[in-house]
Order: structure tokens, then sequence, then C-alpha cells
């Protein structure tokens, strides 16, 4: 018998949409691109990356955000804040915006994304970082590596 997942519930801003994932992310980011310093209104954008199967909407709606709706990005209806993504060609996984779980803290990023566009009075924030996206070759061992690190961080 396997132990129940932990659940960690997330909320937009105005409290309409709520979802909840079950267990841990297969691992956790920043990205310093320019669209996500314009998508956040802050330095860089903060995601757990998920199987989908793992996270539900339990509440509210989304709709498509974002200049490019191919993107897969969602967001609150009524807020706009945005709360996941789906990136097209990854296969089934989401990004949750993790600034969004009420316990943001327990979300730190691994891997920091875009840092050729990181503003220069940021700081490096995650253990591993890479000037555009991690190539899809690198991510059985970034996620490997994510859950030993996450496991000693407990
Ligand atoms: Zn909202
Ligand atoms: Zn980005």
């Amino acid at each position: 018998m396997t132990a129940e997942p932990v659940h960690h519930f997330a909320a937009c801003r105005c409290g309409f949409v709520r979802l909840d994932a079950a267990g841990a992310p297969l691992a956790t980011g920043a990205c310093h691109c320019r669209g996500c310093q314009r998508m956040t209104g802050g330095p860089y954008s903060l995601g757990a990356i998920y199987p989908s199967a793992a996270v539900s909407v339990e509440a509210g709606e989304t709709g498509p955000i974002g200049a490019d709706p191919a993107a897969g990005h969602q967001g609150c209806i009524r807020c706009a804040s945005w709360v996941f993504t789906r990136p097209p060609g990854l296969g089934d996984i989401v990004v949750v915006r993790s600034s969004l779980f009420e316990d943001a803290a327990a979300f730190a990023p691994f891997v920091e994304s875009f840092l050729s566009e990181k503003l220069p009075f940021v700081a490096r924030v995650a253990p591993h970082g890479f000037d555009r996206f991690p190539e899809p070759k690198e991510f059985p061992h970034l996620i490997a590596a994510y859950a030993d690190w996450e496991h000693a961080a407990r």
C-alpha cells in the first residue's frame, strides 16, 4: 500500500479559482524570460511541474491569457491571475504557478531558465541554471535530482 499523497492547494488572487495538486511536483523552477517578467509584473515566474493527472481545478474557471493562446497559459477569468500553463510539446504535464500555493514556501525553485534575460539586480535563486530552457534530454536527470533535493530538504 502506498501512502496517500500530500495535497497542495492553490488559489488565484480573488479566490475564485481553487486548484488541488496531489503529491510532490516532478520539478520546480523559476523563469527569468521577459515574457514571464511581463506576465507576472515581477522579476521571474515560479512554477511547479506536475503530471496533468495530479492537478485538478476544484472551483472557478480559467481561460487563456497571454499574447499567444497556443502557449497554453491559463488565468482566472475574474481576476486574471496566471494560474497554470500546459506547455505544448512537452507531454502530459501542467506547470502550476507555485506562488499561488497556500504553502508556496515549500516550492523553492530547483531550475532557473532564461538566465540570459535575468534582470541584473536579481540574484540567482536555484541550484541549476540555463541560459534558455533546458533541453528535453536533460529532463530525466533533472527530475531525478529534484526528487533527491526535495527529500533532503525535509
Ligand atoms: Zn481570481
Ligand atoms: Zn518564462
